[in-house]
């Protein structure tokens, strides 16, 4: 009896995580591209960006500088490293449709 109600309990924890999944994917609604060839490896934008998504590249770019790199999740589109970022063009943040 017990581990019937422990069973039920996982799976209702399993409905709830699978729910707050969902609805943390929708609040994943950003997407940043970096142009490297531009970018001069201030690492503002890294250290400005709320959820810590942008990373030093291990690549040098073409002036030979490490550019910023996006780690291909998390962005919110805040849009704080594009206005944060003192090279034009070098930032571009692409906000996702709401699904509702
Ligand atoms: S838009 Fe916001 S969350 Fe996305 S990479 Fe830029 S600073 Fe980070
Ligand atoms: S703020 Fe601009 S120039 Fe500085 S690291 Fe980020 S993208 Fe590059």
């Amino acid at each position: 009896m017990h581990k019937l109600t422990s069973l039920e309990t996982d799976s209702a924890a399993k409905s709830r995580h699978s729910e707050y999944e969902n609805r943390a994917r929708d609040q994943v609604q950003g997407r940043v591209e970096i142009e490297a060839d531009l970018c001069k490896g201030c690492l503002l934008c890294i250290e400005a960006c709320p959820p810590g998504v942008l990373v030093v590249s291990k690549s040098l770019n073409k002036m030979g500088y490490h550019p910023a790199e996006y780690v291909g999740k998390r962005c919110t589109a805040c849009g704080v490293c594009f206005y944060i970022c003192p090279e034009p063009g070098s930032v571009r943040v692409y906000k996702r449709k709401s699904r509702r």
